[in-house]
């Protein structure tokens, strides 16, 4: 490998000073050499030794330290705002559950520590002095783009099943390919995840979604996901016999995730957006229609996504926008306006950047011109946000305390005509001017 030179940021080369100094072994180990080693900044330096938990705690008395896992040998060390984890070089004991050891053993060995870990590209140990410890070749995998298990795949995924969504995880996001023998069992154990808490499947599930192998990864590994998302399965090979479309549900779908923007909210909003088009179907000398298929989409959207124990914020949002994706748009500024007043200013945007995703997965010969039209609404309500056009009642020239100060009852009353005064703005009826609205509000009380 070329750049073998990795330099720590100042506290973690102080975190592994500080335990060498003592007479311990230290390494940075894990995704943080990974990413170091493919010339990306790692998010997290995780560190390695052969100290024993109290021993590291001891090593860091004038820092604080916050025993994170002590039973697992994690401490983690705070220096210069900087948390660093730092884990006792262990062995797994035996996986009785399929997802975390019944015990774990520290060692004195670092090989037997990298032994454990999932990958190779994950498994490899870095010291500024003594270089890069790799016993499993990741370097090599790292060059060739794979993923590989450490070891036996069949015994790795036995042990712990999450490992298998853990493949996918970073062949989505490094863009790389599953080894030959790591793919095959990842298709043939994929029913350990039914071991697997839903808010792990959910954690990497997100994380798989918004990597820049997506569609490939979810593609190659579809049944993968089916037996975590069984709601998703009828979409694959569904035929849409639309002009509008060139592809099945399910390739459209993917094709949808790709085209936006790697947020989590938006890429699930897109993973389900058609799930209620194969429950919708129907033909007439047209070609397939899909009628209300949006509506059935949310309520699929919302079995799955509770499934996963999503969090409410993003369960309410994901389904705001697979509920309005088919929101027929004519393009004119006052109806974007209606759409900003009715969903807010931010899933507005979500929901034209999920259309544009969209169109640019539908059939190529109307690609160009739809995704044109979607670039022109979303210009467009940049230069409203820009010009601060009156949008939301934060923007209106009157304010609750304002009608409250002229006498208007407190209450629901004062939102109603808030909500009035904002929508006769939007539809042009009245100037956003306050002593224009504040006339307007008070004769309408009489
Ligand atoms: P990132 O934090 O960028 O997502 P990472 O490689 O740091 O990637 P983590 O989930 O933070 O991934 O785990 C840190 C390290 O711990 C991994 O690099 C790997 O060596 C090991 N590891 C984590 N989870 C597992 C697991 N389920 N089985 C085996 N080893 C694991
Ligand atoms: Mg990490």
């Amino acid at each position: 490998m070329k750049h073998l030179m990795i330099t720590p940021p100042a506290p973690v080369q102080t975190a592994l000073d500080t335990l060498c100094g003592a007479g311990f072994d230290a390494y940075i180990v894990g995704g943080c050499v990974r990413d170091a080693l493919r010339g990306a900044e790692p998010h997290d330096w995780d560190c390695t030794t052969n100290a024993k938990p109290d021993e590291i705690s001891a090593c860091f008395h004038d820092f604080h330290v916050i025993e994170t896992g002590l039973q697992h040998g994690t401490v983690t060390v705070v220096i210069d705002h900087m948390p660093i984890e730092i884990t006792t070089y262990r062995i797994d004991g035996v996986y009785a559950d399929h997802r975390r050891p019944d015990t774990v053993t520290f060692t004195d060995s670092l090989t037997d520590d990298l032994a454990r870990r999932d990958f190779t590209v994950n498994a490899m140990a870095y010291h500024p002095e003594r270089g890069l410890i790799d016993p499993y070749h990741g370097a090599a995998d790292l060059q060739a783009e794979t993923i590989r298990c450490v070891g036996s795949p069949h015994d790795r995924f036995e042990e712990d099943g999450l490992r298998i969504l853990r493949a996918m995880r970073f062949a989505s996001i490094l863009d790389f390919a599953i080894a030959e023998d790591t793919a095959k069992a990842v298709h043939t154990q994929k029913m350990l995840l039914r071991h697997i808490s839903a808010e792990r499947i959910d954690t990497e599930l997100t994380k798989l979604l918004c990597g820049v192998g997506a569609e490939r990864v979810l593609t190659e590994f579809a049944d993968v996901l089916f037996t975590v998302l069984p709601e998703l399965a009828p979409m694959q090979g569904f035929e849409q016999h639309n002009p509008h479309h060139d592809y099945d549900v399910y390739t459209h779908t993917l094709k949808a995730v790709a085209a936006c923007p790697p947020e989590p909210i938006l890429r699930w909003a897109a993973l389900l957006h058609d799930t209620g088009k194969p429950h919708t179907f129907t033909q007439d000398d047209r070609g397939g229609h899909f009628y209300g298929h949006a509506a059935v989409s949310k309520e699929i959207a919302r079995r799955a996504l509770k499934a996963m124990k999503c969090d409410r914020k993003r369960l309410d949002r994901v389904l705001l926008l697979v509920e309005k994706h088919d929101l027929v748009m004519n393009g004119t500024e006052k109806q974007l306006k209606r759409v900003v007043r009715q969903i807010g200013d931010e899933a507005a945007t979500q929901l034209l950047l999920l259309h544009r995703a969209d169109v640019s997965a539908q059939a190529a010969c109307h690609r160009a011109e739809r995704v044109k039209e979607a670039d022109r609404l979303l210009q467009m309500l940049e230069a409203l946000r820009a010009a601060d056009a009156c949008m939301s009642l934060k923007q209106l020239a009157v304010t609750g305390g304002d009608l409250l100060a002229a006498g208007m009852p407190q209450g629901k009353t004062i939102g109603d005509a808030l909500n009035r005064l904002l929508e006769a703005v939007i539809e042009g009826e009245l100037p956003n001017e306050h002593d224009v609205l504040l006339h307007a509000a008070l004769s309408d009380l009489t």
